[in-house]
């Protein structure tokens, strides 16, 4: 994993811890805090778990929840978050208070609220609605079965206004969840979108769109960088100019489309040929350099004459029996020396090379020896 992801994971843990401590610190402890209070007014039927025995199990809930993500086992869960968990796990400990809190119940319940937000940015309306439906359900059967179990501690008609107002303020919020949701939806398409058009605005940076190789600015700066490590000794490097032979003349005879054709065949045989780190890139027009990593001159000429023969054999079905031949002036690199008088000389090969008669390869260098 890159240091980028590695940082990426760390926000993302640091998020999710944020995430559950506000949901158990800040929401347990305002549950907690108003159950005492309902306690103390006298609101707790104490039928079944004491006050202290629930809460020493809601705690004990709210602190595995919060060791499961100090000691990282929420990594490996698709929502390290784990928001619909907690929201889950929320709604089950109101609900479970709800049994024994009497007159105030809906006080209790209301922090449901508190439970239903963490999700509205990250659970789908489905989810929500689920959630807020089996909440709601759940807090009707407590009010009926207290009911049956205990009349004397509610009245009836009383708490199922409650219930309805409740339940009123759950749909609202749920669609409105729902509303988010759907928003959250589109403006992920967009996202995603926007990054198929920057990846297509990054392309049409770097590449020369009839051929698909590298454009002339990206070409000098990739020979740049390879420059810098040939320099400090990582390689070799070769370049070669490459220029159609009579480009002209197969415009003139054939139609400029024939000649896109053309071009278009060059750049995909030169392709074949490439390897590692080597590369061909459109200089303008008909004219094309050739970037050739840790290639001495020796092997760079049986790479070029490769080439040449390979494009002298094309055969082009719009046209059957055209010749298309190229010209390439090679020159190595000299460590220290700078681009454009690497390219002069490859330049003074091509030069030669289209003097001997064209469809050939020409080194300057062997030239002078
Ligand atoms: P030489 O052997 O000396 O290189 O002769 P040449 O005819 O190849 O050279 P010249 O520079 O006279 O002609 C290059 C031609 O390339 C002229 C121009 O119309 C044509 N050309 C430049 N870009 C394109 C292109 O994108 N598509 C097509 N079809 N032709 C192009
Ligand atoms: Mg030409
Ligand atoms: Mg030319």
């Amino acid at each position: 994993m890159d240091a980028a992801a590695t940082a990426q994971q760390q926000i993302r843990q640091g998020e999710a811890l944020r995430h559950v401590l506000f949901a158990t610190v800040v929401i347990g402890l305002a549950h907690t805090l108003l159950c005492f209070i309902v306690l103390q007014l006298n609101f707790y039927r104490e039928t079944g778990l004491s006050f202290p025995q629930l809460f020493t199990m809601i705690w004990a809930g709210h602190l595995a929840l919060v060791l499961f993500v100090l000691c990282g086992f929420n990594r490996r869960l698709r929502d390290p978050g784990m928001t619909l968990v907690l929201m889950s796990w929320l709604t089950l400990v109101l609900l479970a208070s709800a049994w024994y809190v009497d007159h105030v119940r809906l006080s209790v319940m209301v922090l449901f609220f508190a439970a239903l937000q963490l999700g509205v940015f990250r659970v789908n309306f489905l989810r929500m609605a689920v959630l807020g439906g089996v909440c709601v359900s759940a807090y009707l059967a407590i009010v009926l079965l207290v009911h049956h179990h205990h009349p004397a501690s509610i009245e009836l008609t009383p708490a199922l206004i409650q219930w309805g107002a409740f339940t009123a303020m759950v749909l609202a919020m749920v669609l409105v969840a729902g509303e988010i949701s759907s928003i959250r939806g589109q403006l992920a398409e967009r996202n995603q979108q926007l990054g198929g058009i920057v990846e297509r605005i990054q392309e049409m940076a770097i590449k020369d769109e009839l051929t698909g190789l590298f454009n002339r600015r990206h070409a000098m700066e990739r020979l740049g960088k390879l420059k810098e490590m040939a320099n400090r000794g990582a390689f070799g490097l070769v370049v070669g100019y490459v220029d159609l032979d009579f480009f002209k003349r197969i415009n003139d005879r054939y139609g400029h489309s024939v000649g896109d054709e053309v071009l278009r065949a060059f750049a995909a045989t030169a392709r074949e040929h490439l390897s590692g780190r080597d590369f061909c890139a459109r200089f303008g027009g008909e004219e094309f350099l050739l970037v050739l990593v840790k290639s001495d001159l020796s092997r760079s000429r049986e790479f070029a004459e490769d080439l040449r023969r390979s494009v002298e054999g094309l055969q082009f079905a719009s046209v059957p029996g055209m010749k298309v031949t190229v010209s390439v002036g090679l020159a190595e690199y000299r460590s220290g020396e700078d681009l454009d008088t690497l390219l002069a000389r490859a330049d003074e090969g091509l030069y030669a090379a289209k003097e001997g008669g064209r469809n050939r390869v020409c080194i300057m260098e062997e030239m002078n020896a």
